[in-house]
C-alpha cells in the first residue's frame, strides 16, 4: 500500500493527510500538492458529470 500519492500533473509526492486539494475522478481520487495542479488536472480530466 502506497505511503504516499503523487501529484500527476508535477509528480510531487503528496502525503493525503496535507494535500492542499484533491478531486473526484474516474479512477478515483487524486491528490495534488496545490491548487494550481488541481486545476491544471482538471482542464485535462473533465468530471464524470
Ligand atoms: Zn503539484
Amino acid at each position: 500500500m502506497p505511503e504516499s500519492l503523487k501529484d500527476p500533473v508535477c509528480g510531487m509526492a503528496v502525503d493525503p493527510r496535507h494535500a492542499a486539494a484533491k478531486g473526484e475522478y474516474a479512477t478515483g481520487t487524486v491528490y495534488f500538492c496545490s491548487t494550481g495542479c488541481k486545476t491544471a488536472y482538471d482542464r485535462q480530466h473533465p468530471s464524470s458529470r
